[in-house]
């Protein structure tokens, strides 16, 4: 790539670090940038920048949050008695979408996977035991069908049961495999709604 400048040559091997994003995109989108106003550029790496800075766990559930507890854990309209427990933010996204869940979130930032080494240690599953300490009527593990989510589900309803809190698993029709996020609202909320006790 030695025919373009250095900076623009810089600016695509950092557009293509992204996921998702070939040297083919990363060219486009490097003179898109060049070709944009420059505060239009200056807001776009402000915003990102800011966005780093800012962003953080929530306190209770471990979604991102630019404040000490996320709007939903500080929502007096959700049941906070009611614990979903999904793999990552975008998964909660997923079921705030659907609009009909009104239970709170535990979000584990990944899967137990013996093949790739992460443990229960390296997910946030002690601060959902800490959580149960409070009062929880129902957790519903709503971890990916993947064989990582499926060792994750079966892994936390064995640590919730002796505590006679109800662990349910949502209903299969979630494709095996399948990431949440990529799932449409209907198959979602079936999948919530025949939930199955664990
Ligand atoms: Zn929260």
């Amino acid at each position: 790539m030695d025919y373009y400048s250095n900076q623009i040559t810089r600016l695509i091997e950092e557009l293509s670090k992204l996921p998702g994003i070939g040297a083919k995109s990363a060219q486009r989108l490097a003179f898109h940038i060049i070709n944009m106003p420059k505060e239009q550029v200056e807001r776009l790496s402000n915003t990102m920048v800011n966005a780093k800075a800012q962003v953080r766990y929530c306190k209770e559930c471990f979604t991102l949050t630019d404040q000490d507890l996320c709007p939903i854990c500080s929502s007096g309209k959700r049941d906070h008695q009611t614990i979903m427990v999904v793999e990552n933010p975008r998964d909660l996204a997923a079921y705030e979408k659907t609009g009909k869940y009104d239970g709170v979130y535990h979000v584990l930032h990944g899967a137990i996977s013996p093949m790739l080494g992460i443990g229960p240690g390296e997910i946030k599953l002690k601060e959902l035991m800490q959580r149960l300490q409070g009062d929880v009527k129902e957790v519903i593990i709503a971890t990916n069908s993947s064989l990582e989510g499926e060792t994750t589900a079966m892994y936390i309803s064995k640590l919730i049961k002796p505590t006679g809190i109800t662990v349910s698993r949502i209903a299969s029709g979630v494709p095996v495999g399948g990431d949440l996020e990529y799932i449409d609202e209907v198959t979602l909320l079936r999948a919530l709604e025949g939930r199955v006790q664990l």
